[in-house]
């Protein structure tokens, strides 16, 4: 196989034959100081848009890194229309969710504040930070677009038209989610699960399917990984 180097990057700069890629510091730390990479090196980068390409290091110093983008490995395709609703959670699992959620291919996820919700609000560059680490390692070729916090009623309420929403609720009769194929979100609720309230409220949307994710009460974070998975099952034929 075609050594194309094993380090993959995310980069915001177009990339196309002959492009030059300017990294910042703290990247040319990391490929630097940690990888232990210098000129002449190759890498792999994908920007969410160009698909995914080979690149030489030109120079390397303590102030950037200069890339050189040669030929395309790869070819921009379309990635699961898959949003991931999660309520905040403490941050370790939150933490775990975000980087869960960036391998099985989420394409957005929404932090969403409900009842039962933690109150601390997680910091954006931190998740944002998660997910593309996330996503250099598993050879996606897009980050997904993390959003910032906002009550899951809004949330609701806001709805775009077309994309159906499976509420993961336990001890409920409801059954397992359904292979979706077009536009879907998974919504998960928090630690101490969704109050009446809130399931009242969800029970009323034509948009909401409640899903079942087996007998055992699992915690948020798996609950968010095994619903992921099972939405993207193949549906039988
Ligand atoms: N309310 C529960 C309690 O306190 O015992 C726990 C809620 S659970 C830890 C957190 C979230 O994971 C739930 O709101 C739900 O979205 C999801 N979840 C966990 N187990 C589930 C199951 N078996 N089926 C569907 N959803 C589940």
């Amino acid at each position: 196989m075609a050594d194309h180097g094993s380090i993959r990057l995310h980069v915001t700069a177009p990339l196309a034959p002959g492009a030059s890629v300017l990294l910042d510091e703290g990247q040319a730390r990391y490929l630097g100081a940690v990888m232990r990479q210098g000129p002449g090196n190759r890498l792999r980068l994908f920007n969410g848009r160009d698909g995914e390409w080979h690149a030489r290091i030109e120079t390397l110093g303590k102030k950037g890194v200069l890339l050189a983008v040669d030929e395309r490995l790869r070819p921009q395709t379309p990635e699961p229309d898959l949003w991931l609703l999660l309520a905040i959670i403490k941050r370790p699992a939150l933490e775990w969710a975000i980087e869960k959620a960036t391998e099985l291919g989420a394409a957005e996820i929404l932090p969403v504040i409900t009842a039962r919700s933690q109150p601390a609000r997680p910091a954006p560059e931190r998740l944002r930070a998660i997910s593309v680490e996330a996503a250099e390692q598993c050879e996606r070729l897009t980050v997904p677009l993390i959003h910032p916090p906002r009550p899951l009623d809004a949330v609701l309420r806001d709805w775009p038209e077309g994309r159906r929403v499976v509420a993961a609720i336990e001890r409920d009769a409801a059954p397992p989610p359904p292979a979706e194929t077009g536009p879907a979100a998974l919504l998960i609720g928090p630690e101490g699960g969704f109050d009446a309230r809130e399931l009242d409220a969800m029970r009323r949307l034509p948009f909401l399917t409640p899903a079942s994710l087996g007998p055992r009460i699992l915690r948020a974070e798996t609950a968010a990984v095994v619903g992921l998975a099972l939405l993207q099952r193949p549906s039988p034929s």
